[in-house]
């Protein structure tokens, strides 16, 4: 399925959404919740493409992309970026301390 990078107009949430169409990326997103739908951005992100089942395929391929992510790990919080060491479980990422 296409993958849509959802965002709010301030780009502080952002999302992956999979679905055939932009409208419908948009109402399934959790954007929704943020802000209204006329502040809610979606573009095409075709690295992701028909990875929605394949969580820790899509976080690898959002890193490539530029994305960051807080380690799942408890109390760390670090922010994790291609660069770092990791390691990604069933979709949730872990900097390389946390990693088991
Ligand atoms: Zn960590």
């Amino acid at each position: 399925m296409k993958a849509w990078h959802v965002q709010d107009k301030d780009g502080e949430y952002q999302q992956i959404v999979f679905a055939d169409k932009r409208s419908e990326a948009i109402s399934k997103s959790e954007a929704l919740g943020w802000d209204e739908y006329i502040n809610v951005r979606a573009r095409r992100a075709s690295f992701a493409d028909d990875l929605e089942k394949e969580p820790s395929k899509l976080v690898e391929a959002q890193l490539e992309d530029g994305w960051w992510f807080e380690c799942y790990g408890e109390q760390c919080f670090k922010e994790i970026t291609f660069e770092d060491e990791h390691c990604i479980v069933d979709g949730r990422i872990y900097c390389g301390k946390c990693s088991v």
